[in-house]
């Protein structure tokens, strides 16, 4: 994901939000699910979207309106729905819907929830009966990824689409899948970082004034140095919480933030950002301590040794 992000933000939200209802497939979908969508997914033939937020709340999800109620061997859904990343493009979306059926009345709200594999033609306008996908949502950026809003109004889903098999599961089945998307959502915003640094770097070494390339203004350097740092430990933390966050990893919530270097730590050190990566194309360091990150600066603009004084 940071990959990706590093080269295109919005491909990288595409991929993870495809990720994010894969995951809460594989983790809480019946067998006859799983065999249903994943390979599917797996193959690029179905991209998948999840839709919790609705137009008057977002992380407030456990005040969600939008209801579904058994008519024998199916529920009927209605309800408005809002901001679904690939809501056009997917042909399956995980709805979480509220579901009293099972849960009388006082039940805590996040226990009379439901997630519904809604599965529909991509494309806008009416995509299944009862359910439209109105257009696009213009956005200020982050344009290669389509927004929508979702409308349901008596759609019928059969019983066998309940994600899992079972009502009220719905609210901790999305939380699940959502704190994973946080990790990969962190991961795409190392990704940008560390893009945007790169390209920092490249201008501070190819624009001049005084006579020098500004890289070889001390308070230049200063910026970049603060910059390495902070990508270099927003990388750390993201790793780490992605560690926290896999399944069956017992090392992370043992040793938390102290554990030992993360297993991709060989990969990462090939690409970690270094002012001196930008200007000569090398990927051998993995130092970017502010010190590093100024030393560097200076001797691949070619600084003669007594001006980086
Ligand atoms: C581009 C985009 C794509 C999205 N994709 C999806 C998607 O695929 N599926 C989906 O279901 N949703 C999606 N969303 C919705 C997204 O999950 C919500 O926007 C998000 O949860 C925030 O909700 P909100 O917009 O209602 O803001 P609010 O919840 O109203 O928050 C507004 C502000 O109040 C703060 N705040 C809220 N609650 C508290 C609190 N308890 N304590 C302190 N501060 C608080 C927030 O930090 C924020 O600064 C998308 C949104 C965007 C912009």
């Amino acid at each position: 994901m940071e990959e990706i992000a590093r080269g295109w933000m919005s491909v990288s939200g595409i991929i993870n939000t495809h990720f994010i209802v894969a995951y809460m497939l594989k983790q809480h979908g019946t067998q006859e699910q799983k065999e249903h969508f994943l390979p599917r997914m797996a193959a690029g033939e179905t991209r998948g979207a999840f839709s919790m937020s609705e137009p008057a709340l977002g992380s407030d999800v456990s005040a969600i309106t939008s209801k579904a109620v058994r008519d024998g061997d199916e529920y009927v859904l209605n309800g408005q729905k809002m901001w679904l990343t690939n809501g056009g493009t997917s042909s399956l979306v995980a709805v979480l819907v509220r579901s009293d059926e099972g849960h009388p009345e006082g039940t805590a709200p996040h226990k009379s929830m439901t997630t519904f594999l809604v599965e529909k033609e991509p494309g806008f306008g009416e995509v299944r009966p009862g359910l439209t996908i109105p257009g696009k949502i213009d956005k200020m950026g982050y344009k290669g990824v389509d927004t929508t809003e979702l409308i349901m109004d008596g759609l019928r889903i059969p019983a066998n689409r309940v994600l899992g098999g079972e009502t009220g599961r719905g609210f901790y089945q999305m939380m699940d899948g959502v704190e994973v998307g946080r990790v990969n959502v962190a991961a795409r915003g190392c990704g940008v970082a560390q893009r945007a640094f790169e390209l920092g770097v490249s201008y501070a070494q190819q624009r001049h004034t005084f006579g020098k390339a500004i890289a070889q203004h001390q308070a230049i350097q200063f910026k970049l140095a603060e910059m390495a740092t902070k990508v270099e430990a927003a990388h750390a933390m993201m790793v780490n919480a992605a560690r926290k966050r896999t399944p069956g990893s017992e090392t992370t919530s043992k040793q938390g933030w102290r554990s030992t270097s993360p297993p991709n730590t060989a990969r990462r050190s090939s690409r970690t950002p270094s002012v001196s990566t930008v200007d000569t194309g090398s990927r051998r360091s993995t130092r970017s301590s502010a010190s590093t990150a100024r030393r560097r600066c200076c001797s691949s603009a070619k600084v003669p040794p007594r001006s980086r004084k």
